[in-house]
């Protein structure tokens, strides 16, 4: 079995290694098909696809895309894009404008919690190419001792009824998919067991995804419990959407799990890979 990994974050958005650095700890850990997933942009690709073609490692071009959908954030991976594909390209940047402003809103929301200088210092983590999220501001807080690690400070600030949350509107579903399929790649939902959604709003967005040209889900992921695997595996199967399989690495330490080794998909699951040309870099 191909030890696979479609779902990680370099520092180009909230994860700690350069494109380069994550890819030298995939191959240390016997990675063999990988794509980089960073939130809203695509700028660690071409880093990462070098650093892979070195250690022979095949490299998927890959997004993570916020999604808001019902008044919730959904996240929708794309895989196998084409990153130069320009409604894709043009509209990550518009996602990535509106992060700048919602920073802002997160730092006056702070400061009337009485958490002064969080925009700069959340800045401080960010990464060359300037995209700002929560995690940068969770790792400021914790710099600062308001929480012991950077889950905590989700947990006390950063989540909806918490002192530091702002509501924020991000790209439709219909946007993500069709930016993805436009560009060639394969819509996926991300972590869907981390939504918390019912059975009726699951089906609802299992529903209008599929509809707009969304084909797989992320069934095995660092936020699913095995029964959650399970679960999302039967939905897979019976709407006929393929499977992915992604550990959502940030960086050491901040992580459920590490790159690669993961669990394998359930059996009758269709992995998203399934006719990609492995062992090709492209
Ligand atoms: P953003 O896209 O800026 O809203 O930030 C979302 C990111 O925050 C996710 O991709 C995770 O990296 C991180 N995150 C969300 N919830 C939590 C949590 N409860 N604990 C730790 N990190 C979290
Ligand atoms: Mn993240
Ligand atoms: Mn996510
Ligand atoms: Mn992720």
């Amino acid at each position: 079995m191909l030890d696979i990994d479609l779902h990680c974050h370099s520092n180009v958005s909230d994860g700690i290694l350069t494109p380069a650095k994550l890819i030298s700890r995939a191959a240390q850990r016997g990675v063999e098909m990988l794509a980089l997933t960073d939130h809203d942009d695509v700028a660690g690709l071409d880093e990462a696809r070098s650093a892979a073609f070195e250690k022979n490692i095949t490299f998927i071009n890959g997004v993570e895309i916020s999604v808001s959908w019902r008044n919730r954030t959904i996240h929708i991976l794309g895989l196998n894009i084409d990153p130069d594909y320009q409604p894709l390209f043009d509209g990550l940047a518009a996602i990535r404008a509106g992060r700048a402003q919602r920073a802002q809103n997160i730092a006056v929301e702070l400061e009337k919690a009485g958490i002064g200088g969080s925009l700069e210092g959340a800045y401080a983590y960010v990464g060359e190419r300037g995209l700002i999220g929560r995690t940068h501001f969770a790792r400021y807080l914790v710099e600062k001792g308001y929480a012991k690690d950077t889950k905590s400070v989700f947990k006390k600030y950063l989540v909806k009824g918490k002192p530091g949350y702002t509501h924020h509107e991000w790209a439709a579903l219909s946007e993500a998919i069709t930016w993805i399929a436009g560009s060639g790649g394969r819509a996926v939902i991300a972590h869907p067991a981390r939504y918390n959604l019912g059975k009726n709003v699951l089906n609802d967005l299992l529903d209008e995804f599929s509809a707009l040209g969304g084909c797989a889900l992320e069934v095995i992921s660092a936020s699913h419990t095995a029964q959650q695997v399970e679960i999302f595996a039967a939905h897979a199967k019976s709407r006929n959407l393929f499977a992915s399989c992604g550990s959502d690495f940030h960086g050491p330490g901040e992580s459920f799990y590490d790159l690669g080794r993961l669990p394998e998909l359930p059996s009758g699951c269709v992995p998203v890979w399934h006719d990609w040309n492995t062992f090709q870099n492209n």
